[in-house]
Parts: C-alpha cells; sequence; structure tokens
C-alpha cells in the first residue's frame, strides 16, 4: 500500500471517497499536500449501520481470535512503519524521534492491550444461588481524535474497543487525517468487514457522531471545550462517554536539586512535541533558593541543544505548530505576554515571515499567576516560570485549576517529594520523572480534565457494560 497518497475512507472493509473534499497541510511549509474526502452524513449512517451489523459477530468471537487479529494489525504497522512515520511528520511536523515513538508506540499499545482479560467475579455461590457479574461489550462505538498525537491515541481507542468486543469508528482530526486513515485501511487484512471504520471530515462528523443514535459510546480526546459539547451531545441518547480533555500540568521543583542535571528532563516535561502536549508541563514552580539557577540552566541547555525547524530535517529537535489556527492562539499568548510587560527568559519573538508555523522555544520570567499564560492551557512552546517559597502556597497554587490531568516533583528529598505530590489533584502525578505511560497504567483527568480513563483494566472495561446474571438453581426444578 502506498502511504503518500490514495487517502480514503473505509466503511464496511471497502475504499470509499466523497466529490467533497478537505485539504491536509505541512505546517513545516503552509503548503497543502494532500485532500481526504469530506464525509457525508449518509455516509456516517452506512458506517454506523455496517459496524452494527458487524457487532453481531465480532462480539463473540474468541477473545484470543481478538487479540491475534491486533497482534497482526501490530505486525502491519511495523512493517509499514517507515512510510506511516514519514507522513506523520509531513502531516503533524513532529521530528522523527517523535513519529518513532509514537508509531512504534502504537503497535506495542496493540500487543499489550490484547493481552488484558476482563475479569468475571462470581459474587455468590452456594447450594441455593450462583450471583456473576461480567461485562458485556458497549456495542458501537465512535472514536474522535484530536491532531497532536494522531495515531496514539486513535490506538488508544481501537485496541480497547475491539478487545472488549465493540465495533468502532474513527474520526480523525481534520488537520492530521492521513495516518488514521492508512492505519485503517491497513489493518482491513486482519479483521472483517465493519469491525473498525474510519471516516474523515470536518467537526461536523463529530456532532453526528455524538448525536447518533445507533453509536453507543464516544471515546473522545480533544480540548475541555468539545468535551463539553460531547457531553451534552451524548446526553439526549445516554451514551457512554470517556472524555480525555485538556490540561494545565503543574511540576514544582525543590530547593535542593542540581539545577544543571535537572535542566533537559525540565525541558523535555515542557516542550516535548513543540508543547502539544496534553501532559506537557505548563506551569513550573520553581523554590526562590534556585530559581536563578535553574532558569539559567534551563536557558542554557535550550540554546545549546535545542533546533526547532522542519520535522523531516535530520537535525531538528522540534517541530512546528501543527496547524494555523493553533499558531494564531499561540501567537495570543506571546501578544498577551508583551502588552503586560511580562519579561521572557528566553525567545518571546515569532517570526511571522517564517516558511512553517515555527515558534521559538520561550520562556517566561515569573509572570503574575493570574496571568493568561498561568492560567489558560497555550499548547505550544512557552512556559512561565514561577517562584515560590511555602510548600502549602505552591500546592494550593498548583491546585488551583479548573484541569487536573498531570503533574510532577522534582527534588532529592522523596520524602517531601512524596508528600507534596500525594496533595496535587490530578490523574497522573509523576515523581522524579515525567511522561511514563504504560498500556496496564490507568490514564485519565480529574476536574475538568476528563472523565472516565484509558489503558489498563480500568481503560478495557469502559468499552463494556457490567451484566449481573443470578441462578436460583432450586426453585424451578423443585417446582417441578
Ligand atoms: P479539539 O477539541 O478542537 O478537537 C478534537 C476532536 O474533536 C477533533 O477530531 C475535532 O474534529 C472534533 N470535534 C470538534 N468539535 C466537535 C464537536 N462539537 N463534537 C464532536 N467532535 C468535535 O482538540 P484539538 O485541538 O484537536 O486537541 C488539542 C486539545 O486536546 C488540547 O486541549 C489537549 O490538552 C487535548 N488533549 C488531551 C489529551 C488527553 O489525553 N487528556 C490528549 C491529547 C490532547
Amino acid at each position: 500500500m502506498k502511504m503518500d497518497s490514495d487517502f480514503v475512507m473505509t466503511i464496511n472493509g471497502q475504499a470509499v471517497t466523497n466529490e467533497n473534499t478537505q485539504p491536509v497541510y505541512n505546517p513545516a511549509t503552509r503548503s497543502v499536500f494532500a485532500q481526504v474526502p469530506d464525509a457525508s452524513k449518509s455516509q456516517l449512517d452506512d458506517t454506523v449501520s455496517a459496524a452494527r451489523q458487524a457487532f453481531g459477530s465480532w462480539s463473540v468471537t474468541p477473545v484470543e481470535e481478538r487479540q491475534a487479529a491486533l497482534e497482526r494489525f501490530a505486525d502491519l504497522i511495523e512493517e509499514n512503519a517507515e512510510g506511516i512515520m514519514a507522513l506523520l511528520t509531513r502531516e503533524q511536523g513532529k521530528p522523527r524521534a517523535g513519529a518513532e515513538w509514537e508509531v512504534f508506540g502504537s503497535a506495542a499499545w496493540l500487543r499489550a492491550t490484547g493481552s488484558l482479560r476482563l475479569p468475571e467475579e462470581t459474587v455468590d455461590e452456594t447450594d441455593e444461588r450462583r450471583v456473576i457479574t461480567r461485562h458485556t461489550p458497549v456495542g458501537v462505538v465512535g472514536a474522535i481524535v484530536p491532531w497532536n498525537f494522531p495515531i496514539l491515541l486513535a490506538i488508544w481507542k481501537i485496541a480497547p474497543a475491539l478487545m472488549a468486543g465493540c465495533t468502532i469508528i474513527v474520526k480523525p482530526s481534520p488537520y492530521t487525517p492521513l495516518c488514521d486513515l492508512k492505519i485503517v485501511e491497513l489493518a482491513q487484512q486482519v479483521l472483517p468487514p465493519g469491525v473498525l471504520s474510519a471516516v474523515s471530515g470536518g467537526d461536523d462528523l463529530g456532532k453526528w457522531m455524538t448525536a447518533h443514535p445507533d453509536i453507543n459510546k464516544i471515546a473522545f480526546t480533544g480540548s475541555t471545550e468539545t468535551g463539553r459539547h460531547v457531553m451534552r451531545s451524548a446526553a439526549d441518547t445516554i451514551k457512554r462517554v470517556t472524555l480525555e480533555l485538556g490540561g494545565n500540568d503543574p511540576a514544582i521543583v525543590l530547593p535542593d536539586v542540581d539545577a544543571k542535571a535537572l535542566a533537559p528532563e525540565l525541558f523535555w516535561a515542557a516542550f516535548q512535541n513543540s508543547g502539544q502536549f496534553c501532559n506537557s508541563t505548563k506551569r513550573l514552580y520553581i523554590h526562590e533558593a534556585v530559581y536563578d539557577e535553574v532558569r539559567d540552566a534551563l536557558v542554557d541547555f535550550i540554546t545549546n541543544n535545542i533546533s526547532v525547524g522542519d520535522g523531516a530535517d535530520a537535525d531538528t529537535d522540534l517541530g512546528p505548530i501543527q496547524n494555523s489556527m493553533q499558531y494564531g492562539k499561540v501567537q495570543g499568548y506571546f501578544a498577551d505576554c508583551h502588552s503586560n510587560g511580562y519579561q521572557f527568559a528566553l525567545g518571546g519573538e515569532i517570526d511571522e515571515s517564517a516558511a512553517g508555523w515555527f515558534v521559538p522555544v520561550s520562556l517566561v520570567d515569573n509572570p503574575p499567576e493570574d496571568s493568561r499564560i498561568v492560567q489558560e492551557e497555550p499548547f505550544g512552546p512557552i512556559l512561565p516560570l514561577l517562584k515560590w517559597s511555602d510548600e502549602a502556597d505552591v500546592i494550593a497554587r498548583a491546585n488551583d485549576t479548573i484541569y487536573g490531568l498531570g503533574a510532577s516533583v522534582w527534588g532529592k528529598d522523596l520524602e517531601a517529594v512524596e508528600r507534596i505530590g500525594r496533595q496535587l489533584e490530578a490523574g497522573t502525578v509523576w515523581l522524579n520523572e515525567v511522561h511514563q505511560y504504560s498500556p496496564f497504567q490507568a490514564f485519565g483527568g480529574h476536574k475538568q480534565s476528563g472523565l472516565g480513563c484509558e489503558n489498563s483494566l480500568h481503560g478495557l472495561m469502559e468499552y463494556t457494560n457490567w451484566q449481573t446474571t443470578t441462578l436460583n438453581k432450586n426453585r424451578i426444578a423443585s417446582d417441578g
């Protein structure tokens, strides 16, 4: 299969197009390099019908067969990895290292999720009665995916849905549809028609999915604002929802750190994927005793080691902002910092004449706590550095947000690190490390960062309904 052309939807196992198309841009050049079908409402209806049809047999396919299909899907991704990685860099902008992590990570996630087994619990077993609680597949799933990790975040939904016995329809972000269309097309070699489909289109397609009466669950990753729309729309048909939403992750640095040694870790915590990462460190709270040292070590590390450019160039560490809408938002945060007179320790000026949507790595030097750059999620390579001196105060500041996705604490005093970590309101709290994920580790947000979780047995269960069966062993027999 060619990876760099012929982008089609997959509906009922067939390649499907539409005379209406949408452009896809290379963010490093701001130029259109592909077109994808813009699905109609009736094409979505066809996709849902096929998924419903396929659900009948897929839901009763033995779990070992479903696992084997996931493993073959993982093999196909690995066999085509070079082409997929090049395409991912071209449509998303991320450099090779990030593309490798995402593509091979996706294959690893498929295999690991395939090894999970839903428990069947016997809650009562006596001479009279047997009561069992088990998990049944929820039905047809709609997966709505963002543009920052388009492949991995689709796989985080596809793998558990298929293992639970559901069928699933993937709707990629209109900004990054290509890799998702290709991997779903590849998967048709190992899955029956209708089990895994992909439709491309704009935000309206997402709305049609959340309102569709025959979709049973929406697995959504995206912004908190869109998450609210999804939840409202799902209410009409009491759809199940898993929502993985925005974040404003704090990192707290204690006074005993070695600034120079820590600088690379803190840099990647904040700037991986050019800051377009739900779990980026978005507020860096540094103890006042080491504030200047940590700030200067960060500036030094970035200046000497990090280059921003086209992800297709071998020496690029950070790619461009993925799309013009996000570029505009990030420009707004720079303008707000300038108009309020906040100081930049590094960066601060965007060269708008650059070929792509490039933004320099920028550090804002101790802006006020109530500034937009501290309170909001910029989703770009700009990070506020903030001073703290009192432990209770910094914990309160870290928690003073509608978000609760991730957080981290850094220091040699492990007792203090753990003590502070336990008081942070976030779904994942990393202590002296960051961005460690696993298919066996539940991932989700507290507060307005989400609802439910992905990964682990808990994430798999989100694709199921609880079912309790009770058997009275004697009644009919004794009546007879
Ligand atoms: P977005 O909310 O704009 O879009 C996400 C998806 O929703 C896209 O596929 C889009 O087409 C679709 N959509 C838009 N409007 C819709 C509607 N009304 N109904 C249904 N679907 C609709 O988000 P984005 O800009 O693509 O992604 C960035 C955001 O995602 C950030 O806030 C980031 O923090 C968050 N994110 C969260 C996680 C997580 O796991 N918690 C992971 C990655 C990204």
